[in-house]
């Protein structure tokens, strides 16, 4: 029943998409305009969800969803006209005479999958790519955030035709047969091992596939950095959604003349940004609880904030000396534990960083070294001397290499990911050479030879 269910809403996405209404310009600045207030609107109540999902603060929320969101939505209603021009390119010497240009056209039917870590950005950055490019969408968003979800839902349900907008609801199995249907596209955000099972599904019917995945991002303290702004801006990425952030510093690399200033400034920085539990976020659920538990449990704690609550609750912590053969190194922390490993080489960082799955982010606090870090380790992107700001820029395209991810979005380049590019040559009237026709005999080869 599901099945036919999905189909049915496949079909009539499809149908719509080929009567063009979404494609001129009027028709999508209308969507976003209207979604930028739908979300203004019901942004306290958006908040208030993912607090019922995992306590998370609502002015947290606030900052790191609402706010990006309506970003992205200004960034993308002033520059829409812009994307959407034919895009002159040169024309070379053989084909002179004629004009040569990329028309952005929208990818069609598209399939978006959310994580519940950040519920709404998941989904709804994509989506207004998605709009802008003038496409039709279908969002899965994360079942482990039910409230969440259920306010993506109600959201769209209210404000967009069916065959334009939707949302179904579901876990594993409603995601599995909706990566049956044949869409143009697939957006995916989540774990690294959940996206080689979507690249497959897609590979069956050659859906293109963006996948925003996860990794292990450092945060590298050099020698010449400035101890306790880098502390800062540690405990505050690290700290957003008590470190459940694709793109939090997963641990810390220090060098080991700074190791024993920076672990007393990061002390020092947890108190002064987290004074009580309050401004913390829960766990999720209780398999990530004991997931992370399991990792306390083998690791020398070298420092947690005092703080205690009753539900699925660990106070920020920081494990020191880490070692990369223990349980918090194996794998994304993805919780409010903060590793601290020591280095005495540049070198010896690279190599090892080098060694592992590409990292999502990578953060650079100091000068000297900079230079062979940006050119010697592969990562999606990164901020020097600060945390999680490159995601903020939407000139930035976000994204990931290899298990981290492939394909990016924000601003220009999400409208990209939704666009097929079609190149265009327009031939003028003349000059029609005839030496590029049949037979080729000896004379136009002497031709074609010495033009090429
Ligand atoms: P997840 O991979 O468990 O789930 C993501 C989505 O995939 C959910 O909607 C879920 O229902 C669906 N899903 C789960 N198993 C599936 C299966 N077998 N087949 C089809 N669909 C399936 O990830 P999560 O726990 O929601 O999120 C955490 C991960 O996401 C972390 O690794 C984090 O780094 C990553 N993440 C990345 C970004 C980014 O922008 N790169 C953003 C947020 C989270």
């Amino acid at each position: 029943m599901q099945e036919k269910n999905l189909q049915t809403i496949f079909q009539a996405q499809k149908a719509f998409f080929y009567s063009d209404a979404t494609k001129s310009y009027g028709f999508r600045i209308k969507q976003l305009k209207k979604f930028k207030k739908v979300i203004k609107e019901n942004g306290k109540s958006l908040c208030d969800s993912v607090y019922q999902d995992f306590q998370k603060p609502v002015e947290e929320t606030y900052i790191s969803e609402i706010a990006m969101i309506i970003r992205e939505l200004n960034h993308s209603i002033n520059n829409l006209k812009k994307w959407m021009r034919k895009k002159k390119v040169a024309t070379n010497l053989t084909n002179f005479l004629g004009k040569s240009y990329l028309f952005p056209h929208p990818l069609g039917k598209n399939l978006i999958i959310g994580a519940w870590n950040f519920p709404y950005s998941t989904v709804f950055t994509p989506l207004i790519a998605c709009i802008a490019a003038g496409n039709t969408a279908i969002i899965k968003p994360s079942e482990i955030a039910p409230h969440s979800s259920n306010a993506i839902k109600g959201l769209i349900k209210d404000n967009f035709s069916r065959e334009y907008i939707t949302v179904i609801e579901g876990g594993v199995e409603v995601s599995s047969s909706l990566l049956a249907l044949p869409f143009d596209h697939v957006f995916f955000t989540g774990s690294t091992q959940v996206g080689k099972i979507v690249m497959e599904a897609c590979a069956k019917h050659l859906s293109r596939v963006t996948l925003e995945l996860g990794g292990k991002s450092p945060a590298i303290v050099d020698k010449d950095a400035d101890i306790k702004k880098a502390a800062k801006k540690i405990v505050f990425g690290k700290g957003s959604n008590s470190g459940q952030n694709c793109i939090a510093p997963d641990y810390v690399y220090a060098h080991e003349k700074i190791q024993d200033s920076l672990l007393e400034a990061l002390k020092d920085a947890y108190h002064q940004l987290y004074p009580s539990e309050k401004h913390i976020a829960s766990i999720v659920n209780e398999k990530n609880f004991q997931r992370l538990n399991t990792i306390l449990n083998q690791e020398k704690i070298y420092f947690q904030l005092p703080h205690k609550r009753e539900d699925k609750f660990i106070p920020p912590t920081i494990i020191y000396p880490a070692n990369w053969e223990k349980p918090a190194m194996k794998e994304e922390i993805f919780g409010p534990i903060l590793p601290v490993l020591t280095f005495s080489r540049i070198d010896e960082v690279i190599k090892t960083i080098n060694q592992r799955e590409i990292p999502l982010a990578l953060y650079y606090f100091g000068k000297m070294n900079w230079p062979s870090i940006e050119k010697g380790i592969q990562f999606g992107g990164g901020t020097v001397n600060d945390t999680l700001l490159h995601f903020a820029n939407p000139n930035l395209p976000f994204g990931g290499v290899g298990s981290s991810g492939t394909g990016c979005y924000h601003g220009y380049s999400g409208f990209k990911t939704f666009s097929h590019f079609k190149s265009i040559f327009r031939k003028g009237k003349w000059p029609d050479f005839s030496f590029r026709y049949p037979p080729h005999d000896g004379k136009k080869m002497k031709w074609i030879r010495k033009l090429f």
